[in-house]
């Protein structure tokens, strides 16, 4: 239900003033200050571009805008790269961040989950990741141990790195050896998608999901609309999810 703000002729410069006032639950303050003007220039761009209220929100509320600006930020960040990325182990093949213990993989947009979804649809019935680890992730190829939705992978996959495999094998085996996190980009978009849920409070609907239910219900041929609604995490896991990326990225931002 996205009509309220577009509907009601309430502009962008409108949804800009909520920004002012929105909050990134989880996110710590200057994440959420960061958050807020990242967020306020893509926004002023969209204005500037004439993009109809709408059509933002509609991306706002998805996920996308979050997709989008936490892409750019990581794409800075790679071209002028922390001691921890120069340093990162990881290599084509090498998979033991696709063990997903806990069996969630991690928190998704909703624009996330329908890319990943659409990737991994035309493999349903084939092998998967679980043919190589119980656990791995069903978007993995059990032969090679690549990601068979590279293109599609969500944020969380590209966010994640380590100095050193072992320790990550380490980790998917139960452990808790150092090495292995989030970069500090990662937190920027979960702050952004926060902050727009709370900018969207009573327009539009801010929904996160489970990596691993929508990659399972995807390759078990559920339909996008089936997977969505099994997925769906409760409003919490956004909170939790900024908390956690704030933990993760110290030391690797
Ligand atoms: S995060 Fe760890 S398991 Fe994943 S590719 Fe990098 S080194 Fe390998
Ligand atoms: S989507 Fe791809 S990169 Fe992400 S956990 Fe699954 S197999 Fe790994």
């Amino acid at each position: 239900m996205i009509s309220r703000i577009g509907g009601n002729g309430e502009k962008l410069t409108g949804l800009r003033a909520r920004l002012c006032k929105a909050r990134a639950k989880g996110a710590g303050t200057s994440a959420t200050e960061r958050a807020r003007r990242l967020l306020d220039a893509y926004l002023a761009t969209a204005e500037r571009h004439g993009r109809a209220s709408g059509e933002v929100i509609t991306d706002l509320a998805s996920g996308g805008a979050a997709f989008t600006i936490g892409m750019a930020v990581r794409e800075t960040l790679i071209a002028d790269p922390p001691e921890a990325v120069r340093h990162a182990a990881c290599a084509e093949g090498c998979a033991f961040c696709c063990i997903l213990r806990g069996g969630d993989g991690g928190t998704i947009t909703a624009a996330e989950a329908e890319r990943l979804h659409g990737a991994l649809a035309p493999l349903a019935g084939q092998a998967d990741g679980r043919d190589w680890h119980p656990d791995a992730c069903p978007a993995l190829d059990p032969a090679t141990r690549g990601c068979r939705a590279y293109e599609a992978r969500p944020m969380i996959c590209r966010s994640f790195l380590s100095t050193d495999a072992g320790a990550c094998e380490v980790n998917a085996n139960g452990g808790s050896a150092p090495g292995a996190g989030l970069i500090g980009t990662h937190l920027d978009y979960l702050a952004v998608n926060a902050l727009a849920r709370d900018a969207l409070r009573g327009t539009a609907r801010v929904a996160t999901f489970s990596l691993a239910r929508i990659a399972a219900g995807a390759v078990a041929g559920e339909s996008l609309a089936q997977s969505l609604d099994a997925a769906r995490h409760q409003s919490r896991a956004l909170e939790d999810a900024c908390r956690d990326a704030v933990r993760a990225s110290k030391g690797t931002s």
